[in-house]
């Protein structure tokens, strides 16, 4: 790699990535036409797509380009490194192979991570609470039935099965505000109900059929 692409090299980087912000590599594949975001090359024996997980920028870069990155960023000072999902271990192997720790494998959803959420609910959304269910819930050890829990709890104070019973077309993607449209309406057809009824009442009341 020549100077010209060291030099154009840190600019795409930081224009990716900042301190604090992780890089995830989602998926790795062959055999595609797409260019790598780096260097710009088509002909890629690996595509590594790599998501910011706090921009969620995704770029498409190849093997060589993904351990250049991490050359860059260790250059700039910084211990980031490429975190891989299991199902990627092989992947992110070869790359620490070829560059040592340029990957890391990281569990998602383990049970410090849901831990970290439950502890402060109040920045929990639907989606995170429905997440830690449907993970929680393969599983039958007490740590996570105890998690379980602790998100259904959460799942029922919040009355997110209002939502989940919505139709597909009633839903704004707003849960709070669709669950909070639910009740307005419940509200509104047992008010009409009542009066209806109270109608029928005092029609009864003062309806005489013989006279
Ligand atoms: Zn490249």
């Amino acid at each position: 790699m020549g100077n010209e692409y060291w030099r154009m090299l840190e600019p795409k980087v930081k224009a990716f990535w900042k301190p604090g912000e992780d890089i995830i590599c989602t998926r790795v594949f062959r055999r595609s036409n797409n260019e790598c975001y780096i260097c710009g090359n088509t002909h890629i024996e690996r595509h590594h797509v790599l998501l910011n997980s706090i921009s969620n920028k995704t770029i498409d870069v190849e093997l060589c380009c993904v351990i250049n990155i991490k050359k860059k960023l260790e250059s700039l000072g910084y211990n980031q490194k490429i975190l891989f999902f299991e199902k990627y271990t092989e992947e992110a192997d070869h790359l620490n192979n070829q560059y040592k720790g340029t990957a890391q494998v990281v569990m998602f959803h383990s049970i410090e991570d849901i831990n970290k959420l439950l502890s402060k609910p109040e920045h929990l959304s639907y989606k995170q609470v429905r997440a830690i269910l449907d993970h929680t819930v393969k599983f039958e050890d007490s740590v996570r039935s105890e998690l379980f829990h602790a998100a259904l709890d959460i799942y029922l104070e919040r009355k997110y099965y209002i939502y989940e019973g919505l139709e597909e077309h009633e839903k704004t993607g707003n849960v709070e505000v669709d669950i909070e449209k639910y009740f307005r309406e419940e509200w509104e057809r047992v008010k009409t109900e009542e009066a209806l009824y109270q109608e029928k009442v005092l029609h009864n009341l003062y309806y005489d059929p013989e006279g």
